[in-house]
This record gives C-alpha cells, structure tokens and sequence, in this order.
C-alpha cells in the first residue's frame, strides 16, 4: 500500500455555540485539508497521482470554505467542529476521483497557550513563539478584497527581549488578551492588518513593563510582519 498526502490551507472564522465557552465566541482558525491518495504507481510516470490534479480538483472546495464565516455555509450552519467540516467536504465530491482515498481536517495552531523556545538563526536572536486562533474582516479594504469578509487565522507570534525568562508570563496575558476573540470588537485592533497587529502587541509589551527586541507576526505559512527595536545593536 502506498499513499501520498496533499495539503492545502483556508483561512475562515466561526463558532460553535453548542459546545460554550470559548468555543461559543466568535473566532478562527487557519484549517488544512490533508487529501490523501491511494493507489498503484504509474507504470511510467512513477506516482499515483501528480499533486497538482489533487490539487485542481479540491481548490473548488476550498475557495467555498476560504476567507468565510463556516456557519453561513449551507450545510454547517449549526455544526462547524473538525467532524462536521470533513463530512461536509465528503458531501461536496459526490463522484470521488479514482486515486481519493480521504480527507483530513485540521488547524494549524497550538489550540492552547504552549509557548516554545526558538534558537537564534541569521539576523534574530532567540525568540519564544505562540499561537492564538481569532476571527477578523478588513472593513478599510474594498468590497472585492477577500480580506473584506470575516474569515480566521492560526496567528502565530514570536517574541524575543532582554528577559526571556520571564518573557513568558508576559506572553500569557497577551494571548488571554486575543485568543478565541473577534479582534475587530478589541481597542485598536479595528483594522487589524499584520502591521497593526504587531504594533499592537509592541504598546502591549511596553504597557506590561517589557519592552520587546524583536516582535513577528505570521498570519498565514507564508507571509509574515516584523518589527524590530531601533535602539539595539
Ligand atoms: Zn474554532
């Protein structure tokens, strides 16, 4: 048995009030879909499938989940848990391709204040890193922009100070701060971009009494805000 595995990324908010808690307010979430494909292997070509055809038959399902709120999907309206999104996704491939094996549905953050150390590489120092799962729009940015709507994110923050031992603490009361949260409802974070969000948490820094070397913000794998204290060398 061979199988091979294609994931690909949305980012959406929702709640699930049924479960209460912090599950019930509004938040997000950057999911996965890990596709999974079983097969033989191309007599010539020498795979199962190419990943891109996994890839062009599911980005339709995906680009209905993206940048969404799941619980004005039809057909998630009132259950948007892991469980309900991955039969949902099923329902969505009446006719499943030859080589579909499955679908696995995931987020990509810690789901709970765990912080990790990081070991200094290139340019930066040491750094602690976090994750928060939140819900945002962009009410600045055109109708058509897809940031526009409300959709989540796996935010992902690394920190790095003078007093890394007690960084943590301080950390701590920042993610109570934004985790399961709707951040357009919190004081300046209104029009949350990257940027915004990272100076945010820069003056949050400063307002608990520690001042930040080095403070990113990734919002997706792929794109990330950093900003830097002028003043160190
Ligand atoms: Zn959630």
């Amino acid at each position: 048995m061979l199988q091979i595995s294609k994931y690909l990324y949305f980012d959406s908010a929702h709640k699930n009030e049924f479960k209460g808690g912090k599950y019930a307010q509004l938040h997000g979430h950057t999911f996965y879909a890990e596709i999974v494909a079983e097969g033989s292997l191309h007599p010539d070509y020498g795979w199962i499938v190419d990943f891109s055809e996994i890839k062009k038959s599911i980005v339709p399902i995906i680009d209905m989940l993206d940048h969404s709120y799941l619980n004005e999907i039809t057909g998630l309206e009132k259950d948007t848990t892991i469980p309900a999104i991955e039969k949902w996704f099923l329902e969505q491939i009446p006719e499943k391709p030859w080589w579909f094996k499955g679908v696995r549905i995931g987020i990509i953050g810690d789901l709970d204040f765990k912080p990790c150390k990081l070991p200094a590489e290139k340019d930066l120092p040491e750094l602690w890193r976090f994750s928060f799962e939140s819900a945002q729009s962009l009410p600045q940015l055109p109708n058509s922009h897809p940031c526009h709507n409300l959709h989540g994110h796996s935010y992902f923050v690394k920190v790095g100070s003078r007093d890394m031992d007690n960084l943590p603490s301080v950390l701590r009361k920042i993610y109570d701060l934004l985790d399961h949260r709707w951040l357009n409802e919190i004081p300046g974070l209104e029009k949350a971009t990257s940027e915004i969000l990272t100076h945010w948490i820069v003056e949050k820094l400063y307002e608990f009494n520690h001042p930040p070397d080095v403070v990113i913000v990734q919002e997706t794998p792929s794109s990330y805000c950093l900003w830097r204290n002028n003043h160190i060398d």
